[in-house]
């Protein structure tokens, strides 16, 4: 018995230490991975309920490990934060969101909008305004098309964000409260924010069909929306009944696997071609 304790201890700490060289790996791995060209953007389309169309995308990043493939941002976003690497992550992805969207924009497609997740860490940089209005330069793009998400939790601390986030709007571009719902802020608390878009969380566009609560959440974010002028969309919405209450309910927009997955960019035209044939 003692000696079945000592294997069983020293399994344990072999598979503590495979964790740590594990994620040693991942954050070496993730220092490098632009330079080793193993990062990409995929775009998830948004449905504006009103008139059916597509009518603009959130850009999610993706990584492709050489060793360990395709590795999940829940797993390696909190590491990029942890590590402070999404700094640059987040800048690249800006960058490229931008670059595409102009690209869109000379295609054809020249009110399309696309959204860029921002991590609180890189909000917080002092030259983050100045970084977006650069890259709005370089890629020659009108800003209104562009959208950034932010967090419910990094509006926390009002002083500092609302100034950075007036800067923000005062360029052109469209700031949207992420996951909202899920953190603790106040209701009230939102008519100090200079926003434009609310985006409901996952969490209570699941079950809507079933969950009256859920349901009557919703309907009071849209309520308090409409009071605000801003506008709602709501996330991982997954099926026909989720997507008909919302319409009901008179939500803005859509997005979530009812109506695609996140796609690369260069399926993005036939989604959009396709929703327009209707
Ligand atoms: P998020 O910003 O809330 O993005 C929505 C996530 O839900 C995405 O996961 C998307 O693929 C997934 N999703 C969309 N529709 C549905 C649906 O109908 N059902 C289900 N079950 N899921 C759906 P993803 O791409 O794995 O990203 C996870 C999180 O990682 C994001 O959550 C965001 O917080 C973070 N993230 C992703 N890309 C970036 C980025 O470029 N920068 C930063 N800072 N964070 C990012
Ligand atoms: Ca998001
Ligand atoms: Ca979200
Ligand atoms: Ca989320």
């Amino acid at each position: 018995a003692k000696d079945q304790g000592k294997n069983r201890y020293q399994f344990f700490n072999a598979s503590m230490d495979e964790q740590i060289m594990l994620k040693t790996n991942l954050e070496n791995g993730l220092r490098r991975a632009i330079e080793l060209d193993e990062l990409s953007v995929v775009y998830q389309p948004k449905m504006e309920l009103n008139s059916k169309r597509i009518i603009g995308a959130e850009a999610l990043l993706r990584w492709k490990h050489k060793k360990y493939g395709s590795i999940s941002p829940s797993t390696f976003i909190p590491l990029a934060e942890e590590t402070g690497l999404i700094v640059k992550l987040g800048d690249w992805v800006l960058n490229e969101a931008c670059l595409q969207l102009k690209k869109w924009h000379l295609e054809g497609m020249d009110d399309f909008s696309v959204s860029v997740n921002v991590s609180t860490i890189q909000f917080l940089q002092k030259d983050f305004v100045g970084k977006v209005e650069n890259l709005l330069i370089q890629a020659d793009l009108e800003p209104n098309y562009l959208e950034l998400e932010i967090t419910e939790s990094t509006m926390m601390d009002i002083k500092l964000v609302v100034a950075k986030l007036e800067k923000l709007r005062k360029l052109g571009i469209k700031i949207s409260v992420d996951d909202f719902g899920s953190g603790y802020s106040s209701l009230s608390h939102l008519k100090n924010l200079p926003i434009d878009i609310l985006k409901i969380d996952k969490t209570f566009i699941d079950e809507i069909e079933n969950n009256k609560s859920n349901a009557a959440i919703v309907s009071t974010i849209l309520n308090l929306a409409r009071n605000l002028s801003l506008t709602v969309i709501a996330e991982g919405v997954e099926n026909e009944k989720q997507y008909e209450i919302l319409n009901e309910k008179g939500c803005d927009q859509i997005q979530g696997y009812f109506l695609s997955k996140p796609m690369p960019a260069a399926e993005m035209i036939t989604m959009i071609e396709a929703s327009s044939e209707t």
